[in-house]
């Protein structure tokens, strides 16, 4: 042991729409593969892991851990190390968690350039995610007005790209970071996620490429969640 961890190539920085992919097995821990590299976006910061197959062998969940990328499998017997295989995600399910993903940046500005709301919480999933913002009032006519805005924006149809940017460029733009009580994370890099005309997000995750994906918005209902907290449930036109 060198004591370095290996970094999991990230395909889906590359291009978010690959589906399918080969790869050499680097590592097995417990029912535990990890690759050189991967299409797998792993699970985290509310949102879920992917899942498919290697080799024909289910996928039910990815993680993260520290530099690398970890695949459970249902049945590890015919892996070993150093050997090929062939990854191939569930497509639909991941497209929609794209799709969600990107509408939960787009609310997210929306609720913060016109309320200066910021997000304390959220969870993505392919039917149905929530977003929670520290709004101190909860009106329900402001609420449907920033998503009738967000719906705007997806028929303008914006380009969404990611780049990196270094930190201290990044830092200097005042929307950045949206989370409320998150430090921004100690990396010399940002990833940046943009939403042309709409937003600029530090961000790790996977999006569409253009807003118009997401068809519209379709808020389905509001909570009270504490003092100043409101959670928005949304789900997206088919
Ligand atoms: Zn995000």
């Amino acid at each position: 042991m060198t004591g370095v961890r290996d970094v999991t190539r990230k395909l889906f920085w590359e291009d978010a729409y690959i589906r399918e992919f080969s790869a050499i097995v680097e590592e097995i821990v417990d029912n535990r593969l990890v690759l050189d590299r991967t299409a797998f976006n792993p699970k985290g910061g509310g949102l879920p892991g992917d899942t498919g197959s290697l080799n024909g062998i289910r996928v039910s969940e990815t993680l993260k851990r520290a530099d690398t990328i970890e695949h459970v499998v249902d049945d590890i017997s015919s892996f070993s190390k150093g050997m090929e295989v062939n990854g191939l995600l569930d497509w639909d399910r991941r497209y929609r968690v794209m799709r969600m993903h990107t509408a939960a940046h787009a609310l997210s500005a929306v609720f913060n350039r016109e309320a200066g709301a910021l997000i304390t919480g959220n969870k993505i999933d392919p039917a149905e995610s929530r977003i929670d913002f520290s709004l101190e009032s909860l009106d329900r006519d402001r609420m449907n007005e920033y998503i009738a805005i967000v719906n705007r924006e997806i028929l303008r149809n914006p380009d969404v790209r990611s780049y990196f940017m270094p930190r201290d460029e990044a830092m200097k733009i005042p929307s950045m970071v949206k989370l409320a009580g998150t430090a921004p994370p100690d990396v010399e890099q940002f990833r940046i996620v943009e939403i042309e005309g709409l937003d600029v997000q530090a961000d790790g995750g996977v999006h569409v490429r253009s807003l118009g994906e997401l068809r519209e918005v379709v808020p389905l209902r509001f909570e009270n969640k504490g003092k100043a907290n409101r959670r928005i449930y949304f789900t997206l036109k088919d």
